[in-house]
């Protein structure tokens, strides 16, 4: 067994010192910066976003005959919610129509757009489900044919690989 060190040590700060963010005579507010890496799994949800990098829509549909509803789900869903089988994958449009429109003032965290910008529900054909998105030029109108624009270059390999354009 190795013996741990005992002896006598040198200890150097080697951080960087915080700059104070707020200060009264009560209290301090000190700016300390944290950065993380979040390993996230996509696990069976996976082939939809490797379909957005290759230019696909991929959703998920429930085969299984003893199904009352044999829904097709986008975003997808790797177990049927009705009767919870295993879905298979389909591929569907990359087109549709705007179902319902809103601006964003405040894009949610990870959400690295501009604002404010179009966040707009797009009904495609054959799927049960209206896909939520954004427009990346123009202005929604309810029913407005739009279709979609994938980044298979430098994907982010997030929902951000998708966005709308009109038709
Ligand atoms: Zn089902």
């Amino acid at each position: 067994m190795t013996k741990a060190y005992e002896g006598p040590l040198t200890t150097k700060y080697i951080g960087t010192p915080n700059d104070l963010f707020d200060q009264s005579d009560d209290f301090w507010v000190i700016n300390w910066p944290r950065t993380f890496t979040h390993h996230h799994t996509y696990g069976l949800l996976t082939p939809f976003f490797k379909g957005l990098t290759e230019g696909k829509l991929m959703a998920t549909k429930c085969t299984n005959p003893e199904c009352t509803e044999n829904s097709t789900w986008l975003p997808p869903r790797a177990d049927c919610p009705d009767c919870y089988a295993r879905t298979e994958w389909v591929q569907v449009p990359s087109e549709g129509k705007i179902y319902a429109y809103t601006m964003l003032d405040y894009a949610g965290i990870g959400i690295e757009m501009e604002t404010p910008y179009w966040q707009i529900d797009v009904q495609i054909d054959g799927v049960d489900t209206i896909f939520k998105g954004w427009l990346k030029q123009g202005k929604p109108v309810t029913g407005m044919p739009v279709k979609a624009e994938f980044r298979t270059e430098n994907p982010t390999h997030t929902i951000l690989d998708i966005c709308w354009v009109p038709k």
